[in-house]
């Protein structure tokens, strides 16, 4: 028996895309369709009830509008990188945080859009170009083989890391993957090698986020409820965030799911859960405090 047959369908969120039209004007549009409302903690994002099919609306498809989540829309805004600054995002693609980020800067400064997978290249590259955003460059690179003393990046002061992880926030057919497989020859399941896998990437990449020399924030973020892609990542980078004078800190402060209380701290980190009106999702920010930071000359 379908238990949820009369629940009413998930909210739809659309953020508003401020390099390309103002939220007013947008809510003005919005309300041709269907009812709209401001979400209450992310800035520029709009709620209209779940039916609401605004894939071909125009204002989607000409980039003033992006059909992103709630919580993926809190991920850039954790961030919270200043106009003027330079900005890396780590794994990009197809680039819904990327062009968040532009908006949030006011297209001013510098953002770099790194992605290792080729075809998903040609996605953030549109992205890009539907956002409006002029001040974006796109590299196809691992991010995991940028020099953190690289000359190019040495002026990064943020870094957003949204690194492929296995989606179990995302949909219920994502979590089929997650099920028992158990292998013949091992006592471990395909898909808890899997998941060690994703963790161990992800473990890296966030380390390799918090060694470049100018980089005061980093936001660290997944789709995936799993604690061996969420907590358990920060936890084994913090003695090495601690020692680069990183320290945890707390997005969304009046937001009231945090990290699950494995380890000390844990209650600064951000989860969001699937059975809400958002996906699964896990925000860390990490920001270093002014005394670690490169004194200007
Ligand atoms: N932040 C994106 C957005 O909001 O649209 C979603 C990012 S998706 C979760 C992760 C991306 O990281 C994938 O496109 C994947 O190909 C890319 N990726 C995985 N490993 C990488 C690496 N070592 N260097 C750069 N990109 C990588």
């Amino acid at each position: 028996l379908d238990n949820n047959k009369h629940a009413l369908p998930k909210p739809r969120f659309v953020r508003v895309n401020t390099l390309k039209i103002g939220t007013e004007i947008a809510i003005l549009e919005l309300e041709k369709v269907a009812k709209v409302r401001k979400d209450d903690v992310v800035p520029d994002l709009l709620m209209l009830p779940g039916g609401a099919d605004l894939h071909k609306h125009r204002l989607v498809l000409d980039g003033s509008l992006f059909l992103q989540g709630k919580a993926s829309s809190m991920v850039a805004v954790a961030l919270c990188p200043k106009p003027g600054w330079k900005v890396l995002d780590a794994c990009a693609a197809p680039g819904n945080k990327t062009s968040h980020l532009a908006a949030l800067m006011q297209g001013k400064g510098k953002i770099v859009a790194c992605e290792i997978n080729k075809s998903r290249i040609k996605h953030l590259e549109d992205t890009i170009r539907r956002s409006g955003a002029h001040n974006v460059q796109v590299i196809h690179r691992d991010f995991l083989d940028i020099k953190a003393d690289d000359p190019t990046f040495s002026e990064v002061r943020a870094i957003l890391l949204d690194p492929s992880c296995s989606g179990s926030g995302i949909s219920a057919e994502r979590l089929d993957h997650l099920l028992p497989s158990y292998s013949a020859d091992h006592g471990t399941t395909a898909n808890d090698q899997r998941m060690e896998k994703l963790a161990t990437f992800q473990k890296n990449a966030l380390a390799h986020a918090l060694s470049f020399p100018a980089v005061e924030r980093v936001v660290y973020s997944t789709c995936s409820i799993h604690r061996a892609e969420n907590e358990n990542v920060v936890e084994a980078v913090l003695p090495l965030a601690t020692s680069h004078g990183f320290k945890l800190a707390t997005p969304f402060p009046q937001w009231p799911r945090r990290g699950l209380p494995v380890f000390e701290g844990a209650h600064h980190l951000l989860r969001t859960d699937p059975s809400e009106d958002t996906e699964g999702f896990f925000i860390a920010l990490f920001v270093k405090s002014a005394e670690s930071r490169p004194q200007p000359r």
